[in-house]
């Protein structure tokens, strides 16, 4: 069966390695890279690692494991009558088709936009990097996971950090776990200002509702914008994402969509963590085997400075500290997600017990 998977991010790149062997596998992307990682790509930045260690999987990795690896090619259109994408470099016959296309950050739209920066891929992080260490300070544009990291680590490094944000609370979280964030990037040296709307940006800084601030190197955060345009191009219907039901299946026949492009009743998982999950679940749907996606308990893993943060299923409404470092969160007495801060191990724990319905002490 020839499988042909659009995006080598962790979605793309995960499922390939699961099917390799058993089926004909393809992978295009329209980046000229092999699949590296977004998560260090702030640990890059902020000068902790080198680029080498980005890229996990060299050209003779996906040649060993029989995966066609495309590079720089595009896919334009899918021709379903025919079961053919069509690329940039000419067309690819399929059985199965998985989309995997990911997400992009989100611009800005203020005036002085042109004076802000983005970071989604290995060339944006180049390019920050590059940036930094002639200025030697940045301005982080929004409090969530991927502002936080960055702000996080480049701190850490010593650069001088501010982060804007423009609600109190960082990563929509309550009051008490966003504190403690805050208090931990704080000790790193991350100089916060919240409640901050941004109005204009020039050369020097940003003009925000509470004030001008300065600083020339800026990178915004605002959170991603699904890459769902092949998928409306060629007919298949999307909102926010790419929509698919609990068994990764599109709107058209023999089509799947994974990752960050995925939509799921109104939900966006939108972690590396996520995507690898999905990918999972299809390499077993398509040998055959049951399997859904839950996708009411997305969970994430991420690491702020020193400090590793979980995010498991739901994290909002009625939550008690069971210790010092695990807030759960319930409905109707039902533990329905947690915070563990500072501990992956017991994350996993806490995750599976959540999961299982079982007790968590
Ligand atoms: C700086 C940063 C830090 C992060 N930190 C964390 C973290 O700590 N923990 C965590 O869980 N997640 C983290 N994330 C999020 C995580 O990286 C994403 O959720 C994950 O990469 C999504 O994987 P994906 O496979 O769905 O898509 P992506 O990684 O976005 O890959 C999609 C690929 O598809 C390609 N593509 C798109 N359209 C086409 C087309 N038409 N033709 C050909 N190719 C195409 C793109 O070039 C891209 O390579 C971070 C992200 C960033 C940017």
């Amino acid at each position: 069966m020839r499988v042909v998977i659009v995006g080598d991010g962790p979605g793309g790149v995960e499922l390939a390695k699961r099917l390799s062997g058993d089926f004909e596998v393809t992978i295009v992307d329209k980046e000229g890279l092999p699949y590296y990682s977004k998560p260090m790509l702030s640990h890059y930045i902020a000068g902790f690692v080198d680029e080498k260690a980005l890229f996990p999987y060299s050209a003779e990795w996906y040649e060993r494991k029989g995966i066609d690896l495309r590079l720089g090619v595009e896919a334009k259109i899918i021709d379903r009558a025919r079961n053919v994408l069509v690329t940039s470099k000419g067309n690819i016959p399929y059985d199965v088709l998985v989309l995997a296309t990911g997400a992009r950050a989100r611009e800005p739209s203020i005036p002085g936009r042109e004076h802000i920066l983005t970071l989604r891929t290995f060339d944006d992080a180049k390019m920050i990097k590059e940036r930094l260490e002639g200025e030697g300070e940045i301005t982080v544009l929004g409090g969530g996971f991927i502002g936080l990291e960055l702000a996080g680590n480049v701190a850490k490094a010593g650069y001088s950090v501010k982060l804007i944000h423009r609600s109190k609370n960082l990563l929509r979280l309550d009051e008490e776990l966003s504190e403690k964030l805050q208090e931990k990037l704080e000790e790193v040296g991350v100089g916060f200002h919240l409640e901050a709307n941004l109005l204009k940006a020039d050369k020097n800084g940003v003009e925000t509702d509470k004030g001008y601030i300065p600083g020339r190197l800026k990178v915004c955060a605002f959170g991603v914008v699904p890459n769902k345009e092949l998928a409306l191009r060629s007919g298949i219907h999307a909102g926010r994402g790419i929509f698919i039901d609990a068994g990764l299946r599109t709107s058209a026949k023999d089509i799947y969509a994974i990752g960050d492009c995925a939509e799921y009743s109104g939900t966006i998982c939108g972690t590396a963590k996520t995507a690898v999950e999905h990918a999972k679940i299809l390499a077993n749907l398509l040998r055959e085997q049951d399997n859904h996606y839950d996708f009411s308990f997305c969970s994430a893993l991420f690491k702020f400075a020193d400090l590793n943060v979980a995010l498991i299923g739901r994290t909002k409404g009625e939550g008690r500290w069971l210790d010092e470092k695990t807030k759960v969160f319930y409905k109707d007495e039902k533990p329905i997600g947690a915070v563990v801060l500072g501990d992956v191990r017991r994350a996993m724990e806490v995750e599976k017990a959540i999961r299982e319905g079982l007790l968590i002490d």
